[in-house]
């Protein structure tokens, strides 16, 4: 028997479309995983915040926001941008530039 971390209530058993069975909450709806006998709260869960894209500099930046700014590779005058958290949770976290035109990668101080 396993319950919601949030409310308390009872888990039930549910299968994904991928096969993948998970706990989901009848109350909050919120889905965990189980590993051994430890609850993880499912990622699925995380609804991404509007506007705003975490994701690792290296990944694909086609589906980025962009916005006007100079690239001070190729002076180009747009650009992809992402936020990323690079050290703790309590600090804010780091805005990234990615150049459309050289594909040069850049970060705001401020
Ligand atoms: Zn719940
Ligand atoms: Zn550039």
């Amino acid at each position: 028997m396993k319950f919601c971390e949030k409310d308390g209530n009872l888990l039930v058993v549910k299968q994904k479309k991928s096969g993948r069975t998970v706990l989901v909450c009848r109350k909050c709806g919120r889905e965990y995983k189980q590993s051994g006998e430890k609850l993880i709260l499912s990622e699925t869960m995380h609804e991404p915040k509007k506007g705003i894209v975490v994701m690792g500099k290296d990944e694909m930046s086609s589906e980025l926001p962009s916005t006007k700014i100079v690239c001070p590779n190729c002076e180009n005058d747009e650009a992809f941008w992402w936020m990323q958290q690079t050290r703790t949770a309590d600090e804010p976290p780091t805005l990234f530039y990615r150049c459309k035109k050289c594909g040069y990668s850049w970060r705001s101080y401020g």
